[in-house]
């Protein structure tokens, strides 16, 4: 194939991220449509690079000179043009969350499964860092043996104040609920959140910091925590405990400072800096499998996955139970 002729739906910030980075740093694809509802915005950027601008999804993806689509619109949004591609058979990689209830993520696995391609892949972009990969690596070789419990947290220096406690879990915890379930392959069977002390920091809207915990079929249970008030960095762990040793993931490199008796070493301040290298491993892989007739990224399965387990561990938020997680069995389809 020629160049994958790529339109994107939204030209916002992340949107614009990805223009730029396939304009300016990846191979293989080149932006020719760019749409938005605010159709300034979209010129902006479109015009730039001599890409159509569109003021709606439908006439990009309907585009002939489309082959296919980045959906980087709110996620309230994403139904709509992910549903406008699988009906006219193009692949479409779509932004986290998928969308933003359970049943709309069915409504679409049960349209891809129609179309009979594999034409959806969820920016779950964690799976492409590399620290995550070394760690999956080491899992699936089975020197480390079965995992019993991993240990994750994810440290935020602060939020404005429309971030709220359910946000907590889509916007945030949503990352760690797909690389879990990815990295130990493993199905999520029920969910709790506990809250301890609160931070001063934090606002009636929000509950910071909260424990969430997810319990898997095979008795593993991973424990979340979310600060996102933390004040010091933004800041991601994950460890994970084995029969046969523990595995850490790497923190990414960083200078460590000896003065006036101490020894320092600074942390990421900026979550976009932290994975700002999976982004493009993400972004090339798919143009790359696109141009190769493949599918190897996150499903809409997952992104299903994703959103049952979100729904669940909001429902435990109020109440503190322990709430089951039913997501039924994965479609032939999904399994590799
Ligand atoms: P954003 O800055 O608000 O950009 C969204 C853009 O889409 C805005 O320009 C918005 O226009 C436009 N828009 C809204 N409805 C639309 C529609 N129906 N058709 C076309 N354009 C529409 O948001 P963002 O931060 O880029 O986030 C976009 C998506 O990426 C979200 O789902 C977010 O969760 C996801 N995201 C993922 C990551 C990650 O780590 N993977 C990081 C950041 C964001 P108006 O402003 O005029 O409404």
């Amino acid at each position: 194939m020629e160049l994958l002729r790529i339109g994107v739906v939204g030209c916002g910030a992340i949107g614009r991220e990805h223009i730029d980075r396939i304009t300016n740093k990846l191979s293989g694809g080149k932006v020719v449509a760019v749409s938005d509802v605010f159709v300034e915005g979209a010129h902006k950027v479109g015009d730039p690079i001599g890409a159509t601008v569109y003021n709606n999804s439908a006439d990009l993806v309907n585009d002939p000179d489309v082959d296919a689509v980045i959906c980087t619109t709110p996620g309230f949004a994403h139904k709509e043009t992910v549903m406008q591609a699988i009906e006219i058979g193009k692949p479409i990689f779509c932004e986290k969350p998928l969308t933003t209830s359970a049943e709309d993520s069915r409504e679409i696995v049960e349209a891809e499964i129609e179309s009979g391609r594999h034409l959806v892949q969820v920016g779950f972009m964690r799976r492409y860092d590399k620290s995550y990969r070394q760690v999956k690596e080491m899992l699936d070789s089975g020197e480390f043996g079965k995992p019993l419990y991993l240990k994750c947290t994810h440290w935020n220096p602060e939020v404005g104040t429309n971030y709220d406690t359910p946000m907590a879990v889509h916007d945030t915890a949503i990352h760690e609920i797909d690389v879990l379930h990815w990295l130990v392959g493993d199905e999520y069977v029920s969910a709790q959140v506990m809250m301890p002390r609160q931070t001063k920091h934090t606002h009636r809207e929000l509950k910071d910091p909260q424990l969430m915990f997810l319990n898997c079929r095979s008795g593993l249970i991973a424990m979340v925590e979310v600060f996102v008030n933390c004040r010091f960095g933004y800041d991601i762990n994950c460890q994970i405990v084995c029969e046969e040793g523990v595995i850490d993931l790497p923190t990414p490199a960083s200078p460590t400072f000896r003065k006036a008796g101490g020894l320092t070493t600074a942390i990421e301040q900026d979550w976009k800096r932290r994975f700002i290298d999976a982004y493009d491993v993400e972004i090339q892989e798919w143009i790359n499998d696109v141009r190769n007739g493949e599918f190897n990224g996150p499903t809409a399965w997952d992104g299903l996955v994703a959103n049952v387990t979100a729904d669940a561990l909001v429902a435990s938020q109020e109440s503190g139970a322990v709430v089951p997680i039913e997501i039924g069995e994965m479609p032939a389809f999904y399994k590799k």
